[in-house]
């Protein structure tokens, strides 16, 4: 099993509080923000983590991904980027 599929099943274990905490401490260390894709339509709506939480609600214009050099990459085994047009990693993995 995979980083990511490991992270996936602690995750459906933990309480509904625990699994909050989890999204919170994730989306502060997203660096979508700092990324040539962001713009300001998704700051507008507050949109971070999309690969949690999958595409953005805005119209994006693909540049560049810097997912792969997120933290939060390395911490949840994450394998795939541009969530925000894509889709979550579960997604992106058919799952
Ligand atoms: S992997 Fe990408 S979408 Fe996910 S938290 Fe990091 S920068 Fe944001
Ligand atoms: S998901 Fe990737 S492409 Fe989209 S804003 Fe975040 S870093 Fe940029």
């Amino acid at each position: 099993m995979d980083k990511f599929m490991e992270m996936a099943k602690k995750m459906e274990q933990m309480s509904p509080e625990e699994k909050k905490q989890m999204m919170q401490k994730n989306r502060s260390m997203c660096i979508c923000g700092r990324c040539p894709t962001y713009n300001s339509c998704m700051k507008g709506k507050n949109e971070l983590l999309f690969c949690s939480t999958g595409k953005s609600a805005c119209a994006v214009d693909m540049k560049a991904c810097i997912c792969p050099t997120c933290p939060v990459t390395n911490m949840m085994g994450l394998s795939h980027a541009y969530y925000c047009i894509k889709g979550t990693e579960k997604e992106q993995r058919g799952m």
